[in-house]
């Protein structure tokens, strides 16, 4: 087995908001979804923000950016591992 895990749990927070967008490149793609294969709170987590994200697209008063910047440090702080 050759599984090259470039992608920590840090980095992807970085590109979740692109992911869950569709507008992230197939690369990084795969590389998230491997991680939430083998990493379930980041998948736990994915699945929360992408209810968010959808919550927040039905009913658009709030600027997506913000509501997903606040859930993001939310579950960030409350994630948070050594
Ligand atoms: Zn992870």
């Amino acid at each position: 087995m050759s599984h090259a895990h470039s992608m920590s749990c840090r980095d992807m927070a970085a590109y979740l908001s692109d992911y869950l967008d569709g507008e992230l490149q197939a690369g990084l793609r795969a590389l998230i979804d491997e991680h939430r294969g083998d990493c379930p709170p980041c998948e736990a987590f994915i699945r929360t923000l992408a209810r968010t994200v959808e919550a927040v697209r039905a009913q658009p008063r709030e600027p997506l950016s913000s509501a997903l910047k606040k859930s993001l440090a939310d579950s960030l702080r409350r994630a948070r591992r050594p």
